[in-house]
């Protein structure tokens, strides 16, 4: 384990001179009030766990590619990195590896990172675990023969994690509790890898046109987060991805218009700080990501909530609330269950809370907190390790939402409220019966 921080602080060394730090913090929306508790500790991922958000401080993202190399697209994607100065990390495949190595020494002179998507991008459930084994071993070969470094950075395909037991030859018939990350973990661990998550996906497999795709990032990105985009597909070699090209472009310009930085994925973990909070068994709030510009009544609140989950914390039982309260009355609310069964380091939630239209102009609070669910009809509420402070049930996170003075000639018009009334999210179940009944 040792290895695997030495290797990614070694790399944060060399490559700190093009790290440009925006000194700006989050603007309009959510306003950084406070300081985190002295008591919680750096985020620090060994090898094992997986990453799949990074807390930090600044404006700052990590720009990820699987499937490649892959020509002539890949080759567009490093001319377009090159022209924005830009450095991303790219998680390869094996065989596209051994057929285009030139392309993957191109990405080293260039100062990308080099992650390990497997050798033959199988989906890992239905391989046993010495084959997966073998696939995360022969894919950091392949990398390794070219750029003579082998990665330490993996991302499972598909990410689909397989099943947990060791002697296991087929994962039909796993249970859910043990179908996702349980077994890739200690499998990660054995090989020395730090699995490598997503906190905001393209959904670049799909067909839609590429300022849709952009979009859907653009509303979800915010300091920390780990981009993918796909700038190969599965083994395919030439597979079309003008459309990833296109959306990293349009990404790229509407990142830096924001004040935003790119780091590689080593960079981004290197910068780590302290969870947002920690409860106890083990889980912590990672951070909250919201996009910028404040909300206006009748308008959405897209919050995602990046928690994190160990194996043994009964996560299936576990649910984290959201309030948004305004002179202590509530505004809005949101309970989710927070995961099922896995040991995921983060796991995202997205929580998309609609501000009423009664909501006055001015601060809010934002609180988050989770319960555990304790049979029927009862919930005990984790004790908090941080020194933020609890208002009744939920920690108060040190955060001010700003409500927007509606205007004479948008009010009521915003494409979100119409698309998600406020009657949607505003009759869930009370605090006090978080988890009750919920299946
Ligand atoms: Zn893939």
């Amino acid at each position: 384990m040792k290895d695997v921080r030495r290797i990614i602080e070694g790399h944060f060394a060399s490559a700190s001179k093009f790290c440009t730090l925006s000194a700006s913090i989050v603007s309009a929306v959510f306003a950084l009030a406070g300081c985190r508790g002295p008591e919680l500790l750096p985020f620090r991922p060994q090898a094992g766990d997986l990453v799949s958000y990074v807390p930090v401080s600044g404006r700052v993202v990590a720009l990820t590619f699987d499937d490649g190399p892959n020509e002539p697209y890949t080759s567009q994607v490093l001319d377009v990195l090159d022209r924005e100065s830009v450095r991303a990390t790219f998680f390869l495949v094996g065989t596209n590896v051994e057929r285009s190595p030139d392309t993957v020494r191109r990405m080293v002179q260039a100062g990308h990172a080099i992650g390990n998507h497997s050798y033959d991008h199988p989906r890992f459930d239905q391989i046993s675990y010495a084959a997966r084994r073998d696939e995360i071993r022969r894919g950091a070969d392949a990398i390794a023969a070219v750029t003579g470094v082998r990665p330490v950075l993996f991302r499972d395909p598909f990410g689909i994690f397989g099943p947990d037991e060791e002697s296991g030859t087929n994962a039909v018939g796993v249970t859910a509790s043990d179908r996702r990350y349980r077994g890739l973990a200690g499998l990660c661990r054995a090989e020395n890898q730090i699995n490598v998550g997503v906190s905001v996906h393209a959904y670049d497999w799909h067909n839609d046109p590429p300022e849709v795709m952009s979009e859907y990032m653009l509303r979800r990105v915010s300091p920390g987060a780990i981009l993918l985009l796909h700038d190969g597909h599965d083994v395919q070699l030439g597979f079309n991805r003008a459309v990833a090209v296109k959306v990293l472009e349009q990404v790229l310009a509407a990142l830096k218009a924001r004040g935003y930085t790119f780091v590689t994925v080593p960079e981004l973990i290197a910068r780590a700080e302290a969870p947002q909070a920690a409860f106890d068994r083990g889980v912590s709030l990672l951070g909250i990501g919201a996009p910028d510009g404040a909300v206006a009544p009748g308008g959405r609140l897209l919050l995602r909530c990046y928690w994190s989950v160990p194996a043994e914390a009964e996560s299936s039982a576990l649910v984290g609330f959201v309030h948004l309260r305004q002179r202590g009355h509530m505004l809005a609310q949101s309970d989710n269950v927070l995961s099922d069964g896995s040991d995921m380091w983060a796991q995202v939630l997205e929580v998309p809370l609609v501000v009423p239209d009664r909501a006055a102009p001015g601060a809010c609070e934002l609180s988050v907190g989770a319960t555990w669910r304790e049979g029927t009809g009862s919930a005990r509420r984790l004790a908090v390790s941080s020194s933020l402070s609890v208002h009744r049930r939920a920690v108060l996170l040190p955060y001010a939402v700003r409500i927007a003075a509606p205007s004479p000639n948008t009010a009521g018009t915003d494409s979100s409220s119409t698309l998600h009334p406020p009657t949607s999210t505003l009759h869930l179940p009370a605090p006090t019966a978080a988890g009750a009944g919920r299946s």
